[in-house]
């Protein structure tokens, strides 16, 4: 993409004399209160398991890191593809996808929600920090890009952007990127706190290739080198796997320019068999030893406690909102206000506010 064929933005602005649209964007996003609050926010793991382990905001910037190296090597637009993998986590609420799926039910009623979606509401809507528009004013390509990652498909703020076939290149290696960006710093992050040992990852195909490989490469390893060497070379193999296989596809269907991108009739970057195949195996192993283990579905629970009880009571008696909130709140928008500012919490926000609206000696 071209920033140059760019549709610009919803409100009109004056171009920057040096900033391109999309270096434009990635500031903003990287300026904005959502993006800094990904610091608190899980990504697997609740924000206080360690100091080591990924966060929202850590497992951002491996994202955007890896998307830029593919786009680099692709040819593609960098500063899009990292405008959209900085925003491509903003939408999440505390505690992971625990706290989304509690959210979800909590608004079941009033137009459910979703990650996606939220993420394009903050960079439309609920920013504030410019005085000629509500959000960011994101040029169109980003929030298309958001809107095209939604599951939600049927949603009338999604429908708008999805209209022009598929997504561009940018978006697909971001999508990508974080596939094999979270798949791969799980394993470590769980080995890590001790979820599972190397032995128990002994039964992953993948694992073991990528053990082989570091075996060859560096036959002296000490045991402490030994798993970020494994680790390493499982994210080298699959963005190189990417990178081989969307460039065949690129040359195999003769695709040139944006339109034919959007007109293909699949995805274009997605790795080649064999890494399918093994990623998959990886993340039903994930899903069993690390998303099932009990410590995390306890802190999923404990989440889901919080977000539900924070929901209800500020329903019961939204007095308890800030001013902006209350006010949308008595705008007759009672439940999506509510939702929107739990959303917004930390998981550290969140326990702390839980303790306040409910501990009886905390300090409100
Ligand atoms: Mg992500």
């Amino acid at each position: 993409m071209k920033t140059r064929h760019s549709r610009g933005r919803q409100h009109p602005e004056a171009l920057h004399p040096y900033r391109t649209h999309y270096q434009r964007d990635r500031d903003r996003i990287v300026h904005s209160t959502a993006f800094r609050r990904l610091m608190y926010k899980t990504q697997v793991l609740v924000n206080q398991t360690s100091d080591h382990h990924r966060t929202r905001l850590t497992h951002t910037l491996e994202v955007a890191q890896i998307s830029r190296t593919i786009a680099r090597q692709l040819g593609l637009n960098e500063d899009l593809t990292e405008a959209i993998a900085l925003a491509h986590d903003l939408g999440h609420p505390p505690f992971g996808h625990a706290g989304e799926e509690a959210l979800d039910e909590c608004m079941r009623q009033h137009g459910g929600f979703e990650h996606n979606l939220h993420g394009l509401r903050i960079v439309t809507l609920l920013e504030y920090r410019y005085s000629d528009f509500p959000g960011l004013n994101l040029t169109w390509e980003v929030l298309e890009s958001l809107a095209q990652h939604s599951k939600r498909r049927d949603d009338a703020e999604v429908k708008k952007y999805c209209a022009e076939g598929q997504p561009f290149l940018e978006a697909q290696i971001v999508d990508a990127a974080d596939s094999l960006a979270y798949d791969t710093h799980d394993v470590d992050d769980a080995l890590n706190i001790g979820l599972i040992t190397l032995e128990d990852l002994e039964q992953v195909e993948f694992w073991r290739a990528a053990v082989e490989r570091v075996r060859q490469r560096h036959a002296g390893i000490t045991r402490d080198q030994y798993q970020t060497a494994v680790v390493r070379a499982l994210i080298d193999w699959q963005v190189t796997d990417l990178l081989e296989h969307t460039r065949r596809r690129l040359r195999e269907q003769n695709i040139k320019s944006v339109e034919d991108v959007r007109s293909a009739p699949q995805l274009l970057a997605l790795p080649g068999e064999q890494i399918r195949a093994w990623k998959a195996e990886l993340e039903a192993f994930l899903h069993t030893h690390v998303y099932r283990h009990h410590r995390v579905m306890r802190m999923a629970a404990k989440g889901k406690r919080f977000v539900r009880a924070l929901f209800e009571e500020y329903c019961r008696s939204p007095e308890q909102l800030p001013k902006r909130y209350a006010e949308r709140a008595r705008e007759g928008n009672l439940e999506r206000s509510v939702c929107d500012y739990l959303a917004g919490m930390t998981d550290r926000f969140a326990q702390d506010e839980y303790l306040r609206l409910f501990q009886p000696y905390s300090i409100v």
